[in-house]
């Protein structure tokens, strides 16, 4: 079952690779990383230049805070697995185009369907608006919706948690929630 899920993911990274109607060609591309097994996925935005440089997904700055959180709640970040919509770097750290999450969406939809995650943490407002078109970020952050068989539930943007005391405080709140959503959770 592991053994397919990573052929299977690694069938999809090299489609990645190879698709040349793709935009943002000329970054590295950041196809996630953690555990194909976990209950729970994050999902960013688009990588920035730390993690093209890295093709890791959240090192910078935001990643260290993403990543301290996740520890913080006793769990490793080998238990997760996090990736982004937009597998590839937009130029200057621009926000990703609508164009450009249209193009990268079907990939991220398979590599969700291959992991199977019975929960997904969307990080900030472009990742969750994929999972959730009606959401808004400040009235729906920490809040579970179930959808298509699973759990969503959105979280700010780390980035946006480094910007301001009161974002940082429902940012670090949103992941108390996680353990016991898991654990409510019987197949994992
Ligand atoms: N911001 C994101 O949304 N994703 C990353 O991987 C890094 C920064």
């Amino acid at each position: 079952m592991n053994e397919d899920k990573a052929i299977l993911l690694k069938k999809l990274e090299d489609q990645l690779i190879s698709d040349a109607t793709l935009p943002l060609h000329q970054s590295n591309l950041v196809f996630g990383e953690g555990n194909i097994n976990c209950k729970v996925m994050f999902v960013g935005e688009a990588p920035g230049a730390n993690e093209d440089r890295e093709k890791r997904p959240f090192i910078g700055r935001g990643g260290q805070l993403l990543r301290k959180n996740i520890r913080a709640i006793g769990w490793k970040e080998e238990d997760v697995y996090i990736t982004n919509i937009v597998k590839r770097r937009p130029p200057e750290n621009r926000d990703p185009s609508p164009e450009e999450i249209e193009a990268y969406k079907p990939y991220l939809t398979r590599q969700i369907e291959i992991i199977n995650p019975p929960i997904i943490v969307p990080l900030g407002r472009f990742s969750m608006n994929y999972f959730l078109p009606l959401a808004k970020i400040t009235r729906d952050q920490g809040k579970a919706f179930r959808t298509g068989g699973r759990i969503i539930m959105p979280f700010f943007h780390p980035a946006a948690a480094l910007r301001g005391t009161t974002v940082m405080k429902q940012f670090e709140a949103g992941f108390l929630l996680l353990p016991l959503l898991a654990k409510k959770i019987k197949s994992l």
